[in-house]
């Protein structure tokens, strides 16, 4: 068999398609990916990874690396905005018997992308193309291509089947004419990265989410290059307010204040500005091309969950892949990757973070009040606190992926 049989090609060298690129290298299986940008963005977007996903990134030691590099948060809070009371506490050790990793790993995107990357030079059968977009794919009944721009000019390259892991613009997904169903949220979302140290100050966990009536705040630590490491404020920023008034010193300023009063500015190291949607593409398989990462799914980052999935994503394909490559099994496998991913993404991750959101920006007084005594109450009760956190850990949502692959069976 040649290379080109076996070669596996990746738009997108984020962490889902380096991710991809490692799990196949791994097996052995050559595989070549482009990604237009020069190397891994630095930007504040992921840096949440739960216990469902740790368990996904065990091989070689990845999981602890990113233990090593980030930070471990064992436990998450809720607090209320207006009365500045801690309305519960979640402690993942509740999930000890559940998951060998019984806490959460704070680790940035970059980061992690980075680890991979290390472990990818030990790979001559993996080539990572930077400055490279992918512009147009094509398929045969037996391979596919790209049409790949880089800095040598145009070039097309061919391959056994194409990930598309590039994020939620992918050329992939609008080149394969698949619908990207759901919708836009109005408000966008600003992150606000401070030194200020929240846990000394003030108590919090390096997790919080705060609750505030057509409002809501995650804030949350990272290693950043630290110790002692910098703390992420995510707001809504109105639809009506422009970019310049959300970005500006009094801005910012304003935001943190109402949520976090203070006599002195807070220092701001970064302030980003977010478009979120909540969307699933129509397919994640269109013949030997598969969606996964952002380019497959996204939602808001409220709970922390589109990049898990990403990774969820990546380790299901990979595996089957593997399995079709090298194992000779039917192409029709990746049909389960599909229903298994695409069914996990629509009733677990988008369920979950608009739920996420609503509970938190609640202004209904009464509706307010059964939220927050909801959390409370299964806080309080062992059980119940285990169950809800099966959930937020995605532990649940990959058993359901399980259970899928066995009713296919
Ligand atoms: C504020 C914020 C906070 C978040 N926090 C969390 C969190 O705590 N936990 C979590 O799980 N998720 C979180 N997310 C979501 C997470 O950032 C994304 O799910 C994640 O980046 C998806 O990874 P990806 O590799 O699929 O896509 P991306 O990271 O978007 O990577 C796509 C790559 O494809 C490349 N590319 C694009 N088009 C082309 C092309 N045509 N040719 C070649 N290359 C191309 C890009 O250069 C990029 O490198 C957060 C998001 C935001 C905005």
């Amino acid at each position: 068999m040649s290379l080109e049989d076996r070669r596996v090609l990746i738009a997108g060298g984020g962490p889902v398609g380096l991710l991809c690129a490692w799990l196949l290298g791994r097996r052995g299986i050559p595989v070549r990916l482009f990604d237009e940008n020069d190397g891994p963005q630095a930007d504040p977007r992921a840096a949440t990874t739960h216990p469902a996903t740790l368990e996904l990134l065990s091989e070689d030691g990845l999981a602890e690396d990113m233990a090593r590099v980030g930070l471990r948060a064992p436990i998450f809070q809720f607090w209320d905005r207006p009365t500045g009371e801690l309305v519960a506490q979640f402690d993942h050790a509740a999930l000890k018997n559940d998951t060998p990793y019984p806490y959460v790993v704070q680790c940035e995107q970059f980061k992690t992308a980075k680890l991979i990357l290390e472990r990818l030079r030990g790979f001559a059968h993996v080539e990572v193309m930077f400055g490279h977009a992918v512009i147009d794919v094509r398929q045969a009944d037996d391979r596919v291509s790209a049409d790949v721009r880089g800095p040598a000019g145009l070039a097309t390259h061919a391959g056994a089947y194409l990930i598309g892991a590039d994020g939620g613009r992918s050329t992939v997904r609008k080149q394969c004419g698949i619908a990207f169903e759901g919708f836009t949220w109005p408000e966008r979302f600003i992150v606000l990265t401070t030194p200020y140290d929240f846990e000394a100050q003030r108590g919090y966990c390096y997790r919080s989410y705060f609750a505030d009536p057509g409002a809501w705040c995650n804030c949350f630590k990272v290693s950043a290059e630290g110790p002692p490491g910098l703390w992420r404020t995510v707001f809504p920023a109105e639809a009506a307010e422009t970019d310049d008034e959300v970005l500006s010193d009094a801005g910012v300023q304003a935001r943190l204040q109402k949520f976090f009063p203070s006599p002195q500015p807070y220092p701001v190291v970064h302030r980003n500005l977010y478009v979120t949607h909540q969307r699933v593409a129509a397919r994640f398989r269109q013949g030997r091309i598969l969606l996964a990462g952002d380019a497959a799914h996204v939602n808001n980052p409220i709970g922390g969950m589109g990049l898990n999935g990403g990774i969820q994503d990546a380790a299901n394909l990979c595996d089957k892949l593997a399995r079709i490559i090298l194992g000779g099994e039917s192409g029709r496998l990746l049909d389960l990757y599909d229903r298994q991913r695409r069914s996990v993404a629509v009733e677990f991750v988008q369920e979950q973070s608009i739920a996420n959101k609503k509970r938190l920006e609640a202004a209904d007084p009464q509706l307010r009040k059964r939220n927050l005594d909801e959390l409370r109450q299964i806080a309080a009760d062992p059980e119940r606190a285990r169950q809800f956190m099966l959930r937020t850990s995605m532990l649940l949502s990959q058993r359901r992926a399980e259970r899928i692959a066995l009713e296919d069976a």
